[in-house]
């Protein structure tokens, strides 16, 4: 029985609130907290409606370290969940050392002025974490999140090492619209905008962003073009999986997207430089999010599948030699839409949230300092994938796959 604070009111907040309210009987007290409270109520009234479950709303401004002390300290919750903004991090990790209460989350800190998605600023704060006494739990959701529990499930039952990773991203749904994005468009053009870089032979190797394109035939969706991309998650797998050869990170677009994002780009509206108009200093890229259709809103028309995974190569656990294995999610968005209104974007993302909230406050997962997910065992966080929506698959293959 426990009590949670979780900030931000988006699609990825509003899975996880909601499936925290279907688990009272681990979640039993929820707070809801974010920028604008009407968010946080409209939530809040579903939740209510699917579950019966009453959750209490309020508005902050995470990035005021005190207003976010003094709700930390009314509310009195033994985990903060913040599935706000990745610029956020921060100042909500400050709070939750002052107040001395545990935080999760589901992607790293960016500086608003520099896309570099990296967690370093984060790693930085093990030492206070350790001495507070409390602990944080860096990228719970599914990419990073289940990626690297995935990983870390292979490494434990299958491989003894990891010569090679490849995890796949594909995203076969289509929301109808001519160009939108499925979670926060501002990060998400950021992250699609920056080079690729894949980790090879012990350092990062940088390529134009979206020049290496490969067809894959994905269950569920069938054959689509992915692009090597950097994700966040590559960094703490190279960490905490030093002996691999190559790890690289895959994301589908069709075709229409590209182009869109083409144009954008061209004619510089996915800058994040600031510029001024009309006497105003506006940021192009936050301009272009604000016009663009809101990811909460692509649920009740996305149709068709996700299909997330990880192909791994390396020397089997049972000493019959090299193995590879496929280990996947597919989700539907349809069926994620039914459940909680929500895409299968927002779902993937905010299901593992809630896991990673339950590991922590049922002291299944513990420690003091700041952790990546692939310092957890990953066995009850996947028996728990199983239950709570995200089932999961994982296959031999006949060997390593080319691309
Ligand atoms: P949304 O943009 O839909 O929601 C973000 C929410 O944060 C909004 O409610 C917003 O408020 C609120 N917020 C923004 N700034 C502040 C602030 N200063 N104080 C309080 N609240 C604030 O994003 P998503 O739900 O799509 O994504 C949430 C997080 O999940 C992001 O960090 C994203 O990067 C991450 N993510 C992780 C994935 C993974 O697999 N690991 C995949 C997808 C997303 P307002 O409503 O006023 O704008």
């Amino acid at each position: 029985m426990s009590t949670v604070l979780v900030i931000g009111a988006g699609g990825v907040s509003s899975v996880c609130v909601h499936k925290m309210a279907m688990n009272k009987d681990i979640f039993s007290d929820i707070h809801l907290a974010s920028r604008t409270r009407r968010k946080c109520d409209a939530i809040a009234a579903s939740v209510k409606e699917c579950t019966g479950v009453d959750i209490a709303t309020y508005e902050i401004d995470a990035e005021e370290v005190p207003a976010m002390v003094n709700l930390i300290r009314q509310v009195k919750p033994s985990l903060v969940v913040n599935l706000a903004l990745p610029y956020q991090d921060l100042p909500i990790m400050d709070a939750c050392l002052e107040a001395g209460v545990n935080y999760l989350d589901t992607a790293n800190y960016e500086p608003k002025d520099e896309a570099k998605f990296e967690y370093s600023w984060q790693w930085a704060y093990h030492d206070r974490f350790k001495q507070a006494g409390i602990m944080a739990l860096l990228g719970s959701g599914f990419d990073p999140g289940v990626t690297s529990v995935f990983t870390m499930w292979l490494k434990k039952h299958k491989l003894k090492t990891i010569r090679t990773l490849d995890i796949l991203d594909c995203n076969g749904g289509d929301h109808g619209q001519h160009f939108a994005t499925n979670f926060n468009p501002e990060i998400n053009i950021r992250e699609v905008t920056a080079p690729a870089r894949h980790w090879e032979n012990g350092e990062f190797v940088e390529t134009p962003a979206m020049a290496k394109k490969v067809e894959f035939d994905f269950e569920a969706v069938g054959p689509k073009n992915m692009y090597m991309m950097y994700h966040e998650e590559l960094e703490s797998l190279a960490k905490f999986n030093p002996e691999m050869e190559r790890a690289r990170f895959w994301m589908t677009f069709g075709d229409q997207y590209i182009t869109h994002l083409t144009v954008l780009q061209n004619v510089g509206m996915t800058s994040i430089e600031p510029i001024k108009y009309k006497g105003v200093e506006i940021i192009p890229l936050q301009f272009l999010a604000a016009v663009l259709p809101k990811p909460e809103t692509l649920g009740e028309t996305t149709k068709g599948n996700t299909n997330i995974g990880c192909i791994a190569t390396g020397e089997a656990l049972d000493g019959s030699g090299e193995k590879t294995f496929y280990i996947k999610n597919i989700c539907s968005h349809e069926a994620a839409y039914e459940e909680t209104g929500n895409q299968a974007v927002s779902y993937t993302t905010g299901v593992p949230a809630m896991i990673g909230s339950a590991m922590m406050v049922q002291g299944i997962w513990t420690g003091v300092g700041v952790f990546n997910m692939e310092e957890m065992d990953p066995d009850p966080f996947m028996d728990m994938l199983n239950k709570h929506g995200l089932p999961w698959t994982v296959e031999e293959l006949p060997g390593p796959v080319e691309f």
